[in-house]
């Protein structure tokens, strides 16, 4: 057997709409691309289809070309060209979104996809697979839209949104990450997840859970628990300076005191301060096997904690990394080059993959 290494890559601006297109997402791309061939790797693109929609929108109602909505068109077909491939990825938020002083301010009303009326999300599904196929299959005429991942990882409740990828023909969510919780703009428990790395046919009322019966196959970023220190890593520190200064309203997520704290409310919010600041420093948390993220001795180590442990299998397994185009930088292309030299050079067990590499089938019937 051999592991199949999926690179995922979120390609998309800043979550507060703000950021150009061309800085995020096209010039990280082309290098990544780059980058990605001199290894002979293979990068699935999550195009946010939502927003280059709302790009194109912007195109037709001005005449301006201002969020390089053909550069975009031109590069996904060149990606698919060249071995790539290119899978839909929504942030619904952008649809109703409106131009103001130089960015598309977002409409929270359908920030979480999870949440939207399932006739809404069998719409935008619908619509996110026709642009990308009718987009792709000019350039490879075999080209299908196959797998999804949803707006901030928002997949419960499970219900509309399962549905909706069924009925469209999407078989393959990967948007789940065993041991993720939110609890927030988006909220979600993804910490019984059925498995870290191997998928599963998905309940259709809880994406945490496997129904053999299922036509949606779960591919999870994998996903570890950690202690926070190794979180550390030049790249992580520059996403999460990068993020303060693109905040969303509503992100510093601090419960309010009870009424009962009357005259004790200061006391009570200090308390809860200390005990979260305990719990970040001495408990372990859901670190994704993040390629833009990690350092590359990071991705190195989890490729061969999964081989120890998933050696065995009878046949090929994903292993699915999640990256953004947003945050690639020069300290990042230097950090993730050995990890690609060390998969081209493992050839025994490691495989460069895409989704479409695999038969579903035999996640529902194989035990796991
Ligand atoms: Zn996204």
């Amino acid at each position: 057997m051999k592991f199949r290494v999926i690179f995922t890559l979120d390609y998309e601006i800043h979550g507060n709409g703000h950021g150009s297109p061309r800085k995020l997402m096209v010039e990280p791309t082309e290098r990544m691309l780059a980058l990605f061939d001199r290894y002979g790797a293979r990068l699935t693109v999550m195009a946010d289809v939502a927003e280059i929609l709302r790009f194109e929108r912007h195109l037709d109602e001005t005449g301006r070309d201002l969020f390089d909505y053909q550069a975009i068109r031109n590069q996904l077909r060149k990606a698919v060209r060249s071995g790539h491939d290119v899978q839909l990825h929504l942030h619904p938020s952008y649809y109703g979104s409106r131009f103001v002083g130089g960015h598309l301010e977002q409409n929270f009303a359908e920030y979480d996809l999870a949440r939207l009326p399932p006739e809404r999300l069998d719409q935008i599904v619908s619509q996110g697979k026709t642009w990308l196929e009718d987009l792709l299959r000019a350039e490879e005429p075999g080209y299908s839209c196959i797998a999804f991942r949803a707006a901030n990882w928002s997949m419960n409740p499970a219900q509309g949104i399962v549905k909706a990828l069924v009925d469209n023909g999407i078989s393959i969510d990967t948007s789940v990450f065993k041991y993720g919780t939110r609890n927030g703009m988006v909220s979600f428990d993804y910490s019984g997840a059925h498995s870290d790395l191997v998928p599963w046919p998905v309940k259709s009322d809880d994406v945490c859970r496997r129904d053999p019966q299922s036509r949606l196959f779960e591919f999870p970023i994998y996903c570890e628990r950690r202690p926070i220190w190794h979180f550390l890593t030049a790249n992580r520190v520059y996403r999460a300076v990068v993020g303060r200064l693109n905040p969303l309203p509503k992100e510093d997520f601090e419960p309010s005191p009870p009424a009962s704290a009357g005259n004790g409310a200061g006391a009570w919010r200090i308390t809860g301060r200390l005990k979260r600041l305990r719990d970040l420093v001495l408990g372990r948390h859901a670190w994704k096997l993040d390629f833009n993220q990690c350092s590359g001795r990071q991705l190195i180590a989890a490729v061969e904690r999964i081989r120890k442990r998933h050696g065995q299998a009878a046949s090929d397994l994903p292993i699915v990394l999640i990256g953004h185009s947003k945050i690639f930088t020069g300290v990042n292309e230097r950090s993730l080059e050995p990890f690609l030299g060390f998969l081209a050079g493992a050839g025994d067990s490691f495989a460069f993959g895409t989704f479409r590499d695999f038969a579903l089938e035999r996640f529902a019937s194989e035990p796991v």
